[in-house]
C-alpha cells in the first residue's frame, strides 16, 4: 500500500480527478518532450462531458503555459480503461513525437494505461487491509497513528503539519468570504452565515451541527472557487475530515500533535479505500468520494478521542455503510450542488457513526474491509449516469426544468 501524502494533496480545487490529475498527466509529457512544439489532448468519458464544469481545460491549458495546445472532447467512446482517460499526443513541427493514454484515477493520481500503479509511487505499507493491521497492532499495543509513522518515511509528520495548516487556512478563510461561486449557477457563499447562526443559541436543533456544518462549507466553498485546499481523499470531499477536526481544536481545544496523529489516522483510512476500492466518483459515485471522507473522518474522530481500534474500525465502517449507494450527479458539472452540502451532511453523520462505535463497537457482523469492498462492487454496478457525468440524477432533472 502505498503513502498516505497520497490521500492528502496540497493544491487547487475544484476537481483532482479532473484538474489535478490532467494536469500531472500532462506535466508528464511536457517533461518527457522538451522539443515538443505543440500538444493535442483527447478527453473521454466522464472528462469530457463535466470537465468544462470542472475547468479541465483551465488545467490543461495552464500546464502547456506558452506551447499550443488543441483540447478534444470525445463523448461518443465508451469501450474505456477507466471513466477518466485522456489521451496527450506530443508533436513537433506538425509530426507526431509520442502518443500516451493517462487515467485519472482520482485524488490527483495517474496511471498509464495498462499500467497496474499509478506514476512514480512506491508501496510503503506491507499490510493492505484493516484486518491485517488492527490485528498486528492489537498483538503490539501500538495504535494506529505509530503503526503509520513506523511504515512512513521520516519526513511524514511534517507533512501532516502541513497539511493541517492548509486546512485551517482554507477553513478561516472560507467562513470569511461571502459572494457567489463561480461557474454560474449562482450558488451563495453560506460558511459565513452558518457559523453566525451556529453562535447563537437553538431550542430545537443542536448548535454544533450548524458550526461542523460552516466548517465544511467553508472548506468545499473554497475548493469550488479554485482556491488552495488539501483533498481529503479528493477535491470534492475535501470538506468533511477538515470540518471535523477544527470543530474538535475549537471545542476541546485539541492540540496540533493530536490533531495530526488523527490525520495519520484519516489517511489510513483514505489509503485502505484507495488500494482495495477507488475514491473516485466517475468510477464508483460519490460513496467512493464523500463515503470515503466521512469514514476517514469518523475513525480520526474515534482515534482522537482516546478509542481502541475495534472501536476505530467500527466507527469508519459504519460510516461508509450508511453512505453506499450514494450517486453522483453534480449540477451542471459543477462541483458545488450537491457536493457542498453532502460534505456538511457526511460531517454531522461522521459524529453519529463514532459516537454509536462507542457503544456497538464489540461483536461486529461487518468488517470495514467488508464494507470498503460492498461499496467497489455497488460503484460498479452503478450506471454511468451516476458517476460524474451530469447525464443522470439531480443533474439531468435541473437542465431538464
Ligand atoms: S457528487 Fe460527490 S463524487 Fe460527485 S462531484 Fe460532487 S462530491 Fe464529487
Amino acid at each position: 500500500m502505498q503513502s498516505i501524502r497520497e490521500i492528502f494533496k496540497i493544491g487547487r480545487g475544484p476537481s483532482s480527478s479532473h484538474t489535478m490529475g490532467p494536469e500531472r498527466a500532462c506535466a508528464s509529457m511536457k517533461n518527457q518532450y522538451k522539443t515538443a512544439t505543440a500538444f493535442e489532448v483527447t478527453l473521454y468519458g466522464s472528462l469530457a462531458k463535466t470537465g468544462e464544469g470542472h475547468r479541465t481545460d483551465y488545467a490543461i491549458r495552464q500546464t502547456f503555459g506558452e506551447i499550443p495546445c488543441h483540447i478534444v472532447k470525445n463523448t461518443q467512446k465508451t469501450d474505456l480503461p477507466h471513466p477518466n482517460t485522456l489521451e496527450i499526443v506530443a508533436l513537433q513541427n506538425g509530426h507526431e513525437l509520442a502518443r500516451q493514454t493517462f487515467l485519472s484515477v482520482g485524488g490527483g493520481d495517474i496511471r498509464l494505461a495498462g499500467e497496474e500503479r499509478a506514476v512514480g509511487k512506491a508501496e510503503v505499507y506491507p499490510e493492505s487491509s484493516f484486518t491485517a493491521i488492527r490485528a498486528l497492532c492489537e498483538e503490539g499495543g501500538v495504535p494506529l497513528a505509530a503503526y503509520v509513522y513506523r511504515n512512513e518515511d521520516g519526513g511524514l509528520r511534517r507533512y501532516l503539519n502541513e497539511v493541517w495548516e492548509q486546512m485551517k487556512a482554507t477553513v478561516r478563510k472560507g467562513l470569511h468570504t461571502e459572494g457567489v461561486l463561480p461557474g454560474g449557477l449562482n450558488v451563495k457563499r453560506r460558511a459565513m452565515e452558518l457559523r453566525q447562526t451556529g453562535r447563537r443559541e437553538h431550542n430545537l436543533i443542536k448548535k454544533e451541527n450548524f458550526l461542523i456544518s460552516a466548517y465544511a462549507y467553508a472548506a468545499c466553498e473554497e475548493n469550488a472557487a479554485g482556491e488552495r485546499m488539501v483533498t481529503a481523499p479528493t477535491c470534492g470531499a475535501s470538506g468533511v475530515v477538515p470540518a471535523v477536526l477544527y470543530y474538535e481544536k475549537e471545542m476541546f481545544g485539541y492540540d496540533r500533535d493530536e490533531l495530526v496523529d488523527a490525520l495519520a489516522v484519516a489517511g489510513l483510512i483514505g489509503q485502505l479505500i484507495k488500494t482495495n476500492a477507488s475514491v473516485s466518483g466517475a468510477e464508483a459515485g460519490c460513496q467512493a468520494e464523500v463515503g470515503s471522507a466521512c469514514a476517514m473522518a469518523a475513525g480520526a474522530l474515534a482515534a482522537l478521542h482516546g478509542r481502541s481500534i475495534a472501536e476505530t474500525e467500527a466507527a469508519a465502517e459504519m460510516a461508509m455503510e450508511h453512505c453506499l449507494g450514494m450517486t453522483c450527479d453534480p449540477v451542471g458539472g459543477l462541483v458545488q450542488i450537491p457536493c457542498i452540502e453532502r460534505n456538511a451532511v457526511a460531517a454531522m453523520k461522521a459524529y453519529n457513526a463514532a459516537s454509536l462505535a462507542e457503544v456497538v463497537y464489540d461483536n461486529r457482523k461487518i468488517s470495514f474491509d467488508m464494507v470498503v469492498r460492498t461499496m467497489y462492487e455497488t460503484g460498479r454496478d452503478l450506471s454511468s449516469r451516476y458517476r460524474e457525468t451530469a447525464d443522470g440524477g439531480l443533474a439531468k432533472l435541473y437542465a431538464e426544468q
